[in-house]
């Protein structure tokens, strides 16, 4: 099926050619660049998430137009299974199968061709899934809470960043005051917090002292809750996600919904450090793979001077450049992620795995991370570039793979912290020398 054209724009590249750029051939080239990578049961995944993603465009003619609404759709996703597959999660009575790591990977590749701005939309409610997944201790209004952002309506949030602390997160000045009931009364300011103005439940942190992160607190906030305010922050890179600015306001969490008390906090958000950036490092390769899907088809098909463009060394050796990263890049991603399912296999889940084998981990996500972010900002950006004027105009969704690979190296720890956790390692393997 040709890509419907939003109604204000023109065609610019021809049916046969658009024909060819559908997601179910984009979907065939990626499977045929990685069927000597995965195992069966990966490619069978994979397979069944992108059935589920051709037949979702097609039936609800889709268009991936400026006037959809990516949040409209996050109920049919969540219902199909495919939010996170990062845990069993049996504790709400769902048996995901597969699991882990690896299936992350494979629902994340599907899922970016189909729209990558839906991705990073259920990214960052898998950000909100995985605190209440780990400290949940079968509590029913957290369990009910889970349940909702997993298999129901509407995603969550992360509320990590304040207006005056961005990198240095654990310096917080957002307050909490517990009372004597055992709830805590929250005041203070956060800001870009992926999907808040979309949210049902909110994951924050706040702390007793400002600016001792050994007093940090990790809080679950129904976002219907007086003393929640929330506008929308506009991203012009993304401008399908809702990006938040809250100001919470003598806001009044009960008991039940104290995920950690003062002292916990800072634990409960790098935990899952390891975790959420390897997340943010498969987003990024599935950017590049996107790119380069549209980039191959389309150079394989233009043709300029009587040949097609491919076959000039100036675009051919770029796109076999950019394919020879990615490829490579994801053999690394994935044997990382193949090895984590084995570790939590081992251990028996992935929060059984102690905590000095995670802590060993974190470099290599950060390093997973910084690469896959630097890739997806160059093999979107230079793909487009190969495909000419057909690459920059909103034909396709070149103009949305270049955008949301702009904002990659900042998300999540932005490529300068990122650096500085690699350049510890470094400092701390001297040291054991
Ligand atoms: C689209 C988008 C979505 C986001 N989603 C979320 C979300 O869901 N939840 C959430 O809590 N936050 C979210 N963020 C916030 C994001 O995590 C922060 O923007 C990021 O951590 C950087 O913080 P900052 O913007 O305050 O920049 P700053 O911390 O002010 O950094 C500015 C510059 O200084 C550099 N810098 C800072 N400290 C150092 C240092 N020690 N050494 C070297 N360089 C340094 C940085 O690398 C950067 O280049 C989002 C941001 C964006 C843009």
């Amino acid at each position: 099926m040709c890509r419907k054209m939003p109604k204000y724009v023109d065609q610019a590249i021809k049916d046969e050619i658009l024909e060819k750029l559908s997601l179910e051939h984009r979907n065939k080239f990626l499977n045929m660049c990685l069927s000597a990578m995965l195992k069966p049961e990966e490619m069978e995944f994979l397979k069944e998430v992108q059935d589920f993603c051709v037949s979702y465009e097609n039936s609800n003619n889709i268009t991936h137009g400026p006037e959809e609404d990516i949040y409209d759709w996050y109920s049919d996703f969540a219902k199909a299974g495919y939010i996170t597959r990062a845990h069993k999660f049996n504790c709400i009575d769902l048996d995901y199968n597969p699991w882990g790591l690896t299936a992350e990977l494979m629902r994340a590749l599907a899922l970016c061709f189909f729209d990558p701005q839906i991705l990073m939309m259920f990214g960052a409610s898998i950000l909100g899934i995985n605190p209440i997944e780990a400290h949940h201790e079968n509590v029913p209004v957290r369990l009910e809470a889970l349940k909702s952002i997993v298999a129901g309506e509407k995603p969550s949030c992360i509320l990590i960043t304040e207006p005056e602390r961005g990198s240095d997160a654990v310096h917080q000045l957002s307050v909490c005051e517990e009372q004597d009931d055992g709830s805590f009364m929250l005041n203070g300011e956060k800001i870009f917090n992926t999907n808040a103005p979309k949210a049902k439940w909110a994951i924050a942190y706040a702390t007793a002292e400002k600016n001792n992160g050994r007093q940090m607190a990790q809080f679950l906030i129904d976002t219907d809750w007086e003393g929640w305010n929330c506008e929308r922050v506009f991203i012009p890179w993304a401008p399908k996600l809702y990006i938040g600015h809250e100001h919470l306001t003598d806001l009044r969490v009960p008991k039940e919904y104290v995920l950690g008390g003062v002292g916990k906090g800072r634990d409960h958000m790098f935990e899952g450090l390891v975790v959420e950036r390897i997340m943010i490092a498969t987003q990024n390769i599935c950017e590049c793979w996107n790119a380069l899907a549209h980039a191959t088809i389309y150079a394989n098909m233009r043709k300029q001077f009587g040949q097609p463009i491919l076959q000039f060394q100036g675009v051919g050796m770029l796109l076999a450049d950019l394919f020879a990263k990615t490829q490579t890049l994801t053999y690394g991603l994935l044997k990382f992620c193949q090895d984590y399912d084995a570790l939590a296999e081992k251990y028996g889940s992935e929060h059984a795995i102690p905590p000095r084998i995670n802590q060993a981990l974190v470099p290599t996500a950060s390093q997973f991370k910084y690469m896959a972010a630097q890739s997806s900002k160059e093999v979107c950006y230079e793909a487009a570039n190969a495909m000419g004027g057909a690459g920059l105009c909103d034909n396709t969704l070149m103009h949305d793979l270049i955008n949301i690979s702009r904002i990659q190296e900042i998300v999540g720890g932005s490529r300068q912290i990122q650096l500085y956790i690699i350049m510890g390692a470094l400092g701390r393997i001297f040291k054991a020398l």
